[in-house]
């Protein structure tokens, strides 16, 4: 199994060779774990430093700031190995997307601080966007930012944020401007270590990717230095969020493609096996035809995932695009893991076997970074110009 179409322009022999390595870091050091993860509810903290050692999470970052000063096809190759060893509970995405937020926007200063811990898996990141009252409609938070000497206050509540139990460096997306609507947001970097009025909620009981905290967080009248600010001045939060958000929608896709990969490797090698009326699973003709429609549908996306990871790689990744890929590829993902759990008969609704979990983690997937009824509204603007 591999990402990489044999026409891809922008994969090169240092790609092939992180993606083996990848693949062997997750072997040797994830996948033993991923039942024990499950069962927790969050992935061990160790597991980001053996990642961080072993250079996954640096490989699109520039060397001054720890990294290998590689292109995003590196990011790419990480977050697709690890769906295609069957995992979607470590929550790296959502670490690279920080990354980006952070060598997007941050001042040389804050890269220096901030940027190391996290190429290191010293330190873990969220992004905290959604409320209990909003989520797809993002202008609308209701947490504040108000400023109070050089600092700001911050008050308010988020929920649904991956990584939140663990989460050192949390992008708090705040109104520091009330009445100005999306003009008013501004995201702000909070470190939580010994800091006063931040609390963590509940790790939330979900239906899926049980191996990935997702928790309420509280804000009540915490202290943040204005310095850390991400940008020049306050207001730019909405529009930074615009322009980083094609990276988070294609890095779904590029999970959706991993699993996809992953369950039906599975799924064939279990077809093979399973007898029924003297002969294999395999061997009915409705079994190859559903597995030559998913083969189709996943090489379809494939060709589709590389184009977009070809211009992430070159900077003209656009919102409507990435939102095609993030829509097409979760919806691909839901597919093919509800005809592949069908293939497995009884055994796919036993959480013994992986196909169990894979098609629960799926779901998730057409929900957030975006909902896929916001992805359409996105791309529909990009016809109706
Ligand atoms: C496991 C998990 C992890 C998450 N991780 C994070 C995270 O790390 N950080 C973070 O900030 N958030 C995170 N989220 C939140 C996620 O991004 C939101 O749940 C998502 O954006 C949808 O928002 P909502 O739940 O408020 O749904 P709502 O916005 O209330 O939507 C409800 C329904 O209405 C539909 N709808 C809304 N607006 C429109 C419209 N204009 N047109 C058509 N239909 C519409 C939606 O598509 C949906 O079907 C996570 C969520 C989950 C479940």
């Amino acid at each position: 199994m591999t990402l990489f179409t044999p026409t891809a322009s922008w994969v090169m022999d240092e790609h092939r060779m992180f993606a083996d390595a990848a693949s062997r870091v997750y072997a040797d050091e994830l996948v033993p774990n991923i039942e024990k993860w499950n069962e927790q509810g969050r992935v061990d903290r160790a597991f980001w430093k053996v990642a961080g050692d072993q250079g996954l999470m640096g490989g699109s970052v520039p060397e001054e700031y720890g990294g290998a000063g590689g292109g995003m096809g590196f990011d790419a190759i990480t977050i697709y190995e690890q769906g295609a060893v069957g995992d979607s509970g470590w929550g790296y995405s959502i670490q690279s997307i920080v990354l980006h937020y952070l060598l997007a926007y941050a001042s040389e200063e804050q890269k220096q601080r901030w940027v190391p811990g996290l190429v290191s898996g010293e330190r873990v990141a969220a992004i905290a966007m959604t409320e209990p009252g909003t989520g797809s409609d993002l202008q609308s938070v209701k947490t504040t930012a108000e400023k109070d000497g050089n600092h700001y206050r911050i008050n308010g509540s988020k929920t649904f944020i991956t990584n939140g139990q663990t989460a050192d460096l949390i992008v708090v997306v705040a109104k520091t401007d009330k009445n100005a609507g999306a003009k008013g947001v501004s995201l702000i970097v909070m470190e939580s270590e010994g800091t006063e009025g931040f609390r963590r909620g509940r790790n939330l009981k979900k239906l899926g990717m049980k191996a990935n905290d997702t928790s309420e967080l509280f804000f009540e009248d915490v202290k943040v230095p204005q310095t850390n600010l991400l940008g020049d001045e306050e207001g730019q939060g909405f529009y930074q969020l615009m322009r980083q958000l094609p990276w988070e929608r294609l890095a779904i896709a590029l999970t959706a493609q991993g699993c996809i990969d992953f369950a039906l490797k599975e799924t064939i090698a279990y077809v093979q096996e399973r007898k029924a009326f003297g002969q294999r699973v395999m061997d009915f003709q409705n079994t190859r035809f559903k597995l030559a429609e998913m083969k189709t549908k996943a090489e379809v996306l494939r060709a589709f995932v590389n184009d977009c990871i070809a211009r992430a790689e070159d900077g003209t990744l656009d919102a409507a695009t990435a939102s095609m890929a993030k829509y097409w590829g979760s919806q691909t993902q839901n597919e093919v893991m509800h005809e592949c759990l069908q293939l497995f008969g009884g055994y796919g609704f036993m959480m013994e076997y992986p196909i169990a979990r894979l098609y629960a983690d799926a779901r998730v997937q057409m929900i957030y970074g975006g909902t896929n009824e916001i992805m359409k509204e996105l791309i529909a603007r990009s016809i109706d110009v």
